[in-house]
């Protein structure tokens, strides 16, 4: 009673990818996966601190917990709604969580997280933990673990220490009926994975437009967890995909550049061959949702493209859908302008400047000044202007004139060199020998 739940990882993972086991035993059944070396390790072996336990080890006469429970935050909840849901009638615990600068982050409840207490007979608090940050990769504020502890004085005291994480790598194949989120919800493969594959291919595949029944993804991507919590994992990023769309094949993997590379360009997708994926500017400024999938304005054509009269492209969407700044940039401008609504104007080298109009919102934060990366959400569509729906107006500006983004002509990627191009090779070996095995999945799923 005494031991906080350790669930294994993998039996965590095995939900997200249950439709996927079945059609694995038959097409593995030749070739087990565990004769393909483990791709990435560097992923693995990432810096991970001290393994924190998640039950610190009592000391000598310290008294057992009467009992140990875990509550997954609500939304909109505030911590003495919490603490009463975990039992906790503890009114020096909360005194000191408002009063200690670590303990007070606690206060920064995120809707989704658990928070796991051992709490004595009396209803104080014995330990308490809760991770704060973000699992997310290249994250601002990366995953941290505060532990509040009552010592043998019974004097409080807050800890913060690196989370450590588990890593585990998925894979799953989906072929199109529909749409890219029926398929992806059919084979058990999460919806932000589906996100990722539209960026990842954006300006190779237009995902509202293009795909036909039959296309093929097949996926290899990383989730992550707070080693032992009881946080289900998420989405970290994906590995290789194959994406076989009306006949051709497109194809990525993550490669993780050398330092000396650009600044900018020090991780990105690559084609199996080497070449970059990552182009100066996105195609598709809106992004690719379940709720923007498919979505068409009654009011207006999907998408209006550029002619001498409008000078610029509209992305129909509903209002919400996030916007994204399609290059690293500056804002150059934030604001409403008449017909605009709201809009922002982001300056990029070489003379180029994008615009996005009629949002319902801007990015919190943004202000003229601020630095943007590309794919970075710097407002929500919407309808603001003169606009007949929602939508973004997006223009691409060259010295001034406004150009058509769709048939400009983008300069490359600066190529992987000798020494870049071997590594990448060596690296990249067991994700592309991985999404290779994943071809024979295909056949396997259509006995179905
Ligand atoms: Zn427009």
């Amino acid at each position: 009673m005494n031991q906080l739940p350790r669930p294994s990882f993998p039996k965590v993972a095995a939900a997200v990818a249950v439709t996927l086991a079945l059609a694995a035993v038959t097409a593995f059944g030749t070739a087990p996966l565990r004769d393909v070396p483990p791709p990435l390790m560097q992923f693995v072996i990432e810096p991970v601190a001290v393994a924190v336990q998640a039950e610190p080890a009592r000391r000598p006469g310290e008294r057992p917990e009467a009992f140990v429970q875990s509550q997954r935050i609500q939304r909109g909840e505030t911590l003495a709604s919490l603490l009463d849901r975990l039992g906790v009638n503890d009114s020096e615990f909360h005194k000191f969580v408002a009063a200690d600068p670590r303990a007070r982050k606690l206060l920064q409840l995120q809707p989704g997280r658990t928070v796991t207490a051992g709490i004595d007979a009396a209803g104080r608090v014995r330990v308490l933990q809760y991770r704060y940050g973000s699992l997310a990769p290249d994250a601002a504020q990366p995953p941290v673990r505060l532990t509040i502890r009552r010592d043998d004085d019974n004097r409080l005291q807050a800890v913060e220490e690196p989370a450590a994480l588990e890593r585990q790598v998925a894979i799953g194949v989906a072929e199109v009926r529909s749409s890219l989120f029926a398929a992806t919800d059919a084979a058990g493969i999460p919806e932000s994975v589906a996100t990722q594959v539209a960026d990842i291919l954006d300006g190779e595949v237009d995902f509202n437009h293009d795909l036909r029944r039959g296309d093929t993804l097949r996926v290899v991507y990383e989730l992550v967890r707070e080693a032992d919590s009881l946080d289900p994992p998420v989405v970290s990023r994906i590995l290789a995909l194959e994406f076989a769309n009306a006949g051709k094949r497109h194809e990525a993997v993550w490669f993780d550049r050398d330092a000396n590379a650009d600044a900018d360009e020090h991780g990105g997708y690559f084609r199996f061959d080497g070449r970059s994926l990552r182009k100066p500017f996105l195609r598709h400024p809106v992004e690719f949702s379940r709720i923007s999938s498919g979505f068409s304005n009654a009011r207006m054509h999907p998408i209006l493209k550029y002619t001498r009269e409008h000078k610029g492209v509209d992305f129909a969407a509903p209002t919400g859908t996030k916007v994204r700044s399609s290059g690293d940039g500056i804002v150059d401008f934030v604001g409403q302008q008449r017909g605009y609504g709201n809009m922002i104007v982001v300056h990029h080298r070489n003379g180029i400047s994008t615009l996005y109009a009629h949002l319902s919102e801007f990015a919190s934060g943004l202000s003229v000044g601020t630095k943007v990366a590309q794919g970075e959400v710097i407002g929500f569509v919407g309808s603001t202007g003169w606009a007949t729906g929602p939508h973004l107006h997006y223009e691409f500006i060259v010295n001034g004139e406004q150009v058509d983004p769709i048939s400009v002509a983008m300069p490359a990627s600066t190529p992987l060199d000798a020494a870049e191009r071997t590594r990448f090779l060596e690296q990249t070996a067991g994700l592309r020998t991985r999404i290779a095995q994943l071809d024979g999945l295909q056949l396997a799923a259509r006995f179905e």
